[in-house]
């Protein structure tokens, strides 16, 4: 029998497809950036199911591309253009295992939906609190699998930090049943560590056991124009001293990103008389009533006004102008798509050094590309900021974009002169591995080839991405 009639034969009837026009959805990536073939997509419906594909392929020496959301903005999910890669999708490892309020824990198949996990805490008035503009589709084993950033770091971590514990199909189709809700744990090495943020090079994530947070009663969104780029951490700084840390979100947005979106996206509009140079979107949360925490909101952002490190603002009256409000900062990715050619970057330095990279950065774009539209927006409060670059208007898209090795060079360097990362949160994937080699210390990437050798000794985990 053939290894995809074998593996056909693993998933049953329900859990594959080969139709060219039903494995194409899974062989773009988020960003159209990287298109790949495959003779088979595998969807098992359980860890034991995975397990025997990953065995399967280790035994052939097959290579196996896992998928989650297909969201993630590197080009890690899609296999390569050979045809000769199998594709695993996750999404139909979609239960949910267990809802603990008491211990505060929650138990889902790496197939969930984040929005999904995030519903079934609140059913039981819970919070998880990992929250993206891409949680409609992507799904909790990607998300672990990239440890995802999002708006909520400053106050939560990032998607590490609210893992008690894993199930992981290992490459040789052993199940490690890591699934404890225990807060402190410390027998040897914390082997979980390994497949979060390994980006399905190491094995495949099909559960977890995530950390869950009282619900907050009362939610506090603002929108704030500040002079200038320094006022941006100054701002941050009081707003965490003031508040008892009660600040959840503090999203940097230029306004460049603004007038794309009034541009592009319909319904939006600006919520100020005149324009602002910087811009930010903060939000503040607490098991305290909403006027409690609309009154630290008001009394911080008093303070900030006085202390010239705001010059105008505006508080969310009702959920639904909280939501417009995050509308203009969520949408930004989509504007820029309207709006041509673009070059991103997912930078981070330390938080206080952001107002130095952004001031930097934009020098470097435009005496390397006159007329650029710099356009940087994203998660302040955690140092990481969506360094983007727009075509100048009437330019040609293409020739723009040819341009992102040699801008994307200056601006990872600058990065890296200020103890920052050129991967904040999105990962390496197939689009960043050149970074890798050249950022990260010779000693890191043997140690990280080293793991990789041990654990996946034919080399099938996702092949070609990260190392
Ligand atoms: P996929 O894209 O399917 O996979 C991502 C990687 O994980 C691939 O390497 C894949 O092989 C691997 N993988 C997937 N599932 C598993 C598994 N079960 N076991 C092992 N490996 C696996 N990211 C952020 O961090 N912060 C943001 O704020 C953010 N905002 C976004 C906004 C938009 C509009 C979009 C489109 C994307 C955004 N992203 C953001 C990127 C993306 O949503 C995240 O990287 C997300 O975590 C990917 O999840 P996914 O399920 O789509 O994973």
């Amino acid at each position: 029998m053939s290894v995809i009639e074998e593996l056909k034969g693993i998933v049953g009837p329900k859990g594959w497809l080969e139709a060219p026009d039903e494995t194409a959805p899974y062989l773009v990536d988020e960003r159209a950036l990287y298109r790949g073939a495959t003779p088979l997509v595998v969807r098992p419906a359980s860890a034991e199911q995975v397990a025997a594909v990953l065995a399967l392929c280790s035994r052939e020496g097959v290579g196996v591309v896992p998928q989650g959301g297909n969201t993630g903005y590197v080009g890690g999910a899609v296999p390569d253009g050979s045809g000769q890669q199998i594709l695993l999708s996750l999404s139909r490892l979609k239960r949910i295992r267990e809802v603990d309020p008491l211990d505060y824990t929650i138990t889902a198949e790496a197939g969930c939906v984040l929005q999904e996990v995030q519903q079934a805490a609140a059913e039981v008035d819970r919070l998880f609190p990992l929250s993206l503009a891409a949680e409609g589709s992507c799904e909790i084993g990607g998300n672990l699998s990239t440890n995802a950033g999002g708006i909520a770091v400053l106050r939560y971590g990032n998607a590490r930090d609210l893992v008690l514990g894993l199930e992981v199909a290992l490459p040789d189709g052993t199940i490690w049943n890591g699934l404890r809700r225990l807060r402190k744990d410390n027998r040897g090495y914390d082997l979980k560590q390994l497949f979060l943020g390994a980006e399905g090079t190491l094995g495949v994530i099909t559960a977890a056991v995530l950390k869950l947070f009282p619900r907050p009663r009362g939610r506090v969104t603002a929108l704030v124009p500040v002079p200038d780029r320094a006022a941006t951490t100054r701002l941050l700084a009081r707003c965490r001293q003031e508040s008892g840390d009660l600040i959840t979100s503090f999203e940097y947005i230029h306004r460049v990103c603004l007038d794309l979106v009034f541009r592009h996206i319909a319904g939006t509009s600006d919520p100020f008389a005149r324009p602002y140079a910087h811009y930010v979107l903060l939000e503040l949360a607490s098991g305290r009533p909403q006027a409690e925490v609309q009154a630290v909101v008001e009394s911080v952002l008093g303070e900030a006004l006085e202390a010239g490190e705001a010059l105008d603002g505006v508080i969310a009256a009702s959920e639904e102008q909280a939501a417009q409000l995050w509308r203009l900062r969520e949408t930004i990715p989509e504007a820029q798509k309207h709006a041509g050619g673009c070059i991103k970057h997912d930078i981070s330095v330390p938080v206080s050094r952001v107002p130095a990279f952004l001031e930097e950065a934009t020098e470097i774009a435009e005496g390397l590309v006159p007329g650029v539209r710099v356009a940087p927006f994203g998660h302040l409060g955690d140092g990481n900021i969506h360094f983007n670059l727009t075509q100048p208007e009437g330019a040609d898209a293409e020739a723009f974009v040819a341009l992102t090795d040699q801008v994307s060079g200056q601006i990872h360097d600058l990065a890296a002169a200020m103890d920052g990362s050129f991967s904040a949160e999105h990962g390496i994937g197939q689009l960043k591995r050149a970074e890798l080699r050249r950022y990260m210390s010779e000693a890191e990437v043997e140690l990280m080839a080293k793991l990789k050798a041990l654990l996946d000794p034919n080399g099938i985990m996702n092949p070609g991405k990260v190392l």
